[in-house]
C-alpha cells in the first residue's frame, strides 16, 4: 500500500479524516511502518501516515517531561534524552529485527501499540508513562486529553484507552510523557545451567530480595549463544540486571551473586555488556532470524511460563526464552502457529495473553493475532469503537 495521505499538521489531518468519514473510506494508519505487520490484516486501500507530524514540541529535563508530535522518530527522542542523561524508563522494543521491516520507529507508534521492554516488571509499560495525548477521532474532531473531552465518552481515561489501541480509535497527533534519569551504572549477574523451573524459582527469589532487580530473564540453552556467545560456562543463562549509583550497584551485586552461588556458577557482566545484552533481550534477538516462523509473545503469571513451554514441547516444535521474571514468554514455533493449542494451554495454566507478532501472510490470515476477548469485553470494545470511530474508518479489522 502506498501512502495516500501525509498531513503536516493536526488541522490538515482532521480535514483528511473528516473527508474520509464522509466518504466512509477506510484508512490504514501508519507511523514509521516498522510495526505495520502487527495485529490482523487491515482492510483499507489508503494509508494515512503520521510521519510528517514530526518534532519535539517541548522538553523540560528538570521536570522530566517531554511532548512530541506523533511521527517524531524514536532516534530523535532518544538522542535528545541522552544529551541530558535521561531515558524512557519503559525500554520500548524495536520490532524491525523480528518483523523484517525497515523505516524509523515513531513515538506515536510506540504509544499506540503500548510497546514496552524488560524494565516493565519494575517501571511499568509505556501507558504508565504517558501523561497526555492529542488525537483526531473518526469524526474529524481534534481532542486533547485533560482539555476538551469527547462529550459522549466523558469519564473515560482517554490516555489509557488510546495507548494500546493500535490506531483503531483515533490518529494520535501528539504525546506527552514522563522521562527518567539514565542509571549511571549497571551490571548483570548471570547464573548458568539452571533448567526452566529452577530459573523461575531463582528469579522469583531474586525479585523478592531487597536489591532492586530491574530485569530478570532466562535464556534457554538454544538461544543463549545468540545473547552472550560461548565465552562463559555451558548451559542456559539466567540473567538479572541491577542499575543505579556505582557504589550501590556494587554492594547489591555482591549480595545477589552470593545468593546465586548457592544454586549455580555465576558471573557478572559489566555496564557495557549489560547495555548490549538487555537491548538484545528487548529486541528478541534470537528470533530476528529473517524467517517468517510464527513468533508469539505470551504474557502469563511469572511462575507459569515454564509450565506452558513444557506442555507445548510435548506436542509441537517450539523454541522459547523468558523475560519479566518468566512471565513474558517469547515462543518461536518451528512450523504451524498452533494458535488453538497455545490458547487452550494458556487457559489451563490460569490465563494470560498470546499475541502473534510475526507469521507468513497465510498464517496471519487464518489466526487472530490478539487474545480473543471474552464476550462482555468484546461488547464494550465494540461500543467504544462506535463512539470514537462511528464510520469504522480507522484500521478496520486490525484488532479483530
Ligand atoms: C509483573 C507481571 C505479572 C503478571 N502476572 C500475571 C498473572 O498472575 N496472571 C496472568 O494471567 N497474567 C499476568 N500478567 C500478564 C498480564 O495480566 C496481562 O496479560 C498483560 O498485562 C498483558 O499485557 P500486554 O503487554 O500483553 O498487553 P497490553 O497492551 O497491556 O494489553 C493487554 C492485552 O489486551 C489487548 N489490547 C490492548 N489494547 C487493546 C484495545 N484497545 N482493544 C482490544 N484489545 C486490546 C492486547 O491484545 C493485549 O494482549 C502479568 C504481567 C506482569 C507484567
Amino acid at each position: 500500500m502506498s501512502i495516500a495521505f501525509e498531513p503536516a499538521s493536526e488541522t490538515e489531518a482532521a480535514g483528511i479524516i473528516l473527508e474520509a468519514a464522509a466518504q466512509a473510506t477506510p484508512l490504514a494508519i501508519t507511523g514509521g511502518g516498522t510495526r505495520s505487520g502487527f495485529g490482523n490484516r487491515v482492510a483499507a486501500d489508503h494509508v494515512l501516515s503520521a510521519r510528517k507530524l514530526s518534532g519535539i514540541v517541548s522538553y523540560n529535563p528538570a521536570e522530566m517531561t517531554m511532548s512530541a508530535k506523533a511521527g517524531t522518530p524514536m532516534a530523535e527522542i532518544e538522542a535528545a534524552l541522552a544529551q541530558n542523561r535521561q531515558m524512557l524508563a519503559f525500554e520500548p522494543m524495536d520490532h524491525r529485527g523480528v518483523m523484517g521491516t525497515s523505516g524509523e520507529p515513531t513515538i506515536g507508534g510506540v504509544f499506540a501499540a503500548n510497546v514496552s521492554g524488560p524494565r516493565r516488571i519494575t517501571a511499568g509499560a509505556a501507558r504508565d508513562h504517558l501523561l497526555g495525548i492529542r488525537f483526531v477521532n473518526g469524526s474529524g474532531e481534534a481532542i486533547k486529553s485533560g482539555g476538551r473531552v469527547m462529550k459522549n465518552v466523558t469519564g473515560l481515561d482517554l490516555v489509557k484507552l488510546l495507548c494500546g489501541s493500535h490506531g483503531t480509535l483515533g490518529l494520535l497527533t501528539e504525546v506527552t510523557f514522563k522521562v527518567l534519569p539514565l542509571p549511571p551504572a549497571s551490571v548483570t549477574i548471570v547464573a548458568f545451567g539452571l533448567d526452566d523451573a529452577q530459573a523461575a524459582a531463582a528469579m522469583a527469589h531474586a525479585l523478592s530480595m531487597p536489591v532492586e532487580v530491574s530485569g530478570a530473564a532466562h535464556l534457554t540453552e538454544s538461544v543463549r549463544y545468540r545473547f552472550i556467545g560461548s565465552s562463559h560456562p555451558e548451559g542456559a543463562a539466567t540473567v538479572l540486571r541491577l542499575e543505579g549509583l556505582p557504589a550501590s550497584v556494587t554492594v547489591r551485586a555482591e549480595k545477589l551473586k552470593a545468593a546465586f552461588a548457592k544454586v549455580a556458577p555465576a558471573t557478572v557482566l559489566d555496564h557495557e555488556a549489560t547495555e548490549k545484552l538487555w537491548r538484545d533481550i528487548r529486541d528478541v534477538k534470537p528470533y530476528a532470524d529473517g524467517t517468517q516462523k510464527p513468533l508469539w509473545r505470551v504474557s502469563v503469571a511469572p511462575t507459569a511460563g515454564h509450565q506452558l513451554v513444557a506442555a507445548l514441547r510435548l506436542q509441537t516444535g517450539v523454541d522459547a526464552f523468558y523475560d519479566w521474571q518468566g512471565g513474558l514468554v517469547w515462543l518461536r514455533m518451528e512450523a504451524d502457529a498452533e494458535a488453538e493449542m497455545l490458547r487452550r494451554f494458556i487457559k489451563g495454566i490460569g490465563g494470560g495473553h498470546a499475541t502473534l507478532v510475526r507469521a507468513s501472510g497465510a498464517v496471519r490470515a487464518a489466526t487472530p493475532a490478539f487474545e480473543p476477548e471474552p464476550a462482555p469485553v468484546a461488547a464494550l470494545s465494540a461500543r467504544l469503537k462506535e463512539k470514537f470511530d462511528p464510520r469504522g474508518i480507522f484500521n478496520p479489522g486490525k484488532m479483530g
